[in-house]
């Protein structure tokens, strides 16, 4: 039994789904903005610090909404 995280996808050292080298949290890998990986470099953690910078603005635009209604 081998430990770590295996992916469906990848046939030795080829993406099935891309149709080229793997290469965990490019885009178009399964992993892309699902998971953040410690290469600051990988396209992943692009797509989450994206998502969690438009959740914040959202976040922020609800609250000033409620303070200007009184709420
Ligand atoms: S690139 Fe992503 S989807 Fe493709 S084999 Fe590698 S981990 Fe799986």
């Amino acid at each position: 039994m081998s430990g770590g995280w295996t992916c469906s996808h990848q046939i030795g050292n080829i993406c099935d789904l891309l149709n080229r080298v793997c290469e965990p949290g490019t885009k178009g890998c399964t992993l892309y903005g699902k998971a953040l990986f410690s290469d600051p470099t990988t396209p992943s953690n692009e797509a989450i610090e994206r998502r969690e910078r438009m959740r914040n603005k959202i976040e922020m635009e609800e609250l000033i909404k409620k303070a200007r209604s009184g709420i």
